[in-house]
């Protein structure tokens, strides 16, 4: 039987979902049933609810999240940034379809705009409809904007029109995923970023895995090294991605070594941030940490 990623096979009479993990290395999801699904004009959109994970969104037969796990991806993607920086007023958020992201960032009170960019219309309706154990009213906050547009589009729009944010947090899908994402890893984008990024503007990005895509995360990690003065990067085990998904915090002028638990525990706590897994010790361990590579 020939078994393709993002497939659904029948082995048995289990349903699966087949995701790819790898090159060649697949794993495999059993579905208990399909809440939605449906192709938008940039990819194939799933939710489903599978084993032991319960919901989860499904693009491109890639799961982006689950509702039992999706805190750790998301809690590690968005509090490193936003607490390396001293005061997050304004931030900007590529993708994060789901509105988890935008959760997260909200929990920060210093936190005046969160503007959510995100490409595809489809998903984040999907998301307001299926998924509110994800975005918990996100998207109604008074400080939320969620524009439907191209980040590459709407990164233009705040060049010309010289719109500045304190934090941008890119939660794309994988720089070696679809089409649709792939150009906002490249180095001039990530030189745009940094010029509508304040004067001690931070910027993070999920950026797949170095161990199975080694050659495509360098690239991202080069990248963004050519244009930023601080660059750290990390890995945090994602169950539902079958791997150890990596991160790269990347700051003008706020270098991530410099800031230790008892700094960071202080701000969220200024801050009224409460989270399942992020606080200060955990910070320290994702800055230290070595990475794991292919
Ligand atoms: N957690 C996921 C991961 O680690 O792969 C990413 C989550 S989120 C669902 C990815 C989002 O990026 C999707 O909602 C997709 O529509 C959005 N996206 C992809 N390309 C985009 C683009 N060029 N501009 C804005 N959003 C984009």
């Amino acid at each position: 039987m020939c078994v393709n990623p993002g497939m659904a096979v029948i082995i048995g009479n289990e349903l699966l979902l087949m995701e790819s993990v790898g090159h060649n290395v697949l794993m495999g999801f059993k579905v208990k049933r399909v809440l939605y699904q449906a192709k938008s004009p940039y990819q194939y959109i799933m939710v489903a609810e599978i084993e032991d994970f319960g919901k989860a969104l499904v693009l491109d037969g890639l799961i982006q999240s689950s509702e039992r796990t999706e805190y750790i991806y998301h809690e590690s993607l968005v509090h490193p940034a936003m607490v390396l920086h001293p005061n997050p007023r304004r931030v900007l958020i590529l993708g994060g379809g789901e509105g988890a992201t935008l959760r997260e960032v909200l929990k920060h009170k210093t936190v005046e705009k969160a503007v959510m960019v995100d490409i595809d219309e489809m998903v984040v309706e999907a998301a307001k409809k299926y998924l509110q154990e994800w975005h918990q009213g996100a998207f109604d906050d008074p400080r939320s904007e969620v524009v439907i547009e191209d980040g590459m589009k709407y990164v233009e729009e705040c060049l010309k029109r010289g719109e500045k944010f304190d934090v941008i947090i890119m939660d794309l899908t994988d720089p070696y995923g679809p089409e649709v994402s792939k150009g906002l890893y490249s180095r001039e984008f990530f030189s745009k970023l940094s010029s509508i990024l304040s004067d001690d503007g931070v910027l993070v990005t999920q950026a797949g895995n170095s161990f199975f895509y080694r050659d495509v995360y360098d690239m991202v990690l080069e990248n963004i090294r050519s244009v930023f003065k601080h660059v750290e990067e990390y890995m945090v085990w994602v169950p539902e991605f079958g791997y150890a998904n990596n991160f790269i915090l990347a700051s003008k002028v706020h270098d991530p070594r410099s800031l230790k638990a008892e700094d960071v525990n202080a701000r969220l706590q200024e801050r009224g941030v409460k989270t399942k897994l992020f606080n200060g010790e955990y910070y320290e361990a994702l800055i230290k940490m070595p990475i794991i590579r292919g």
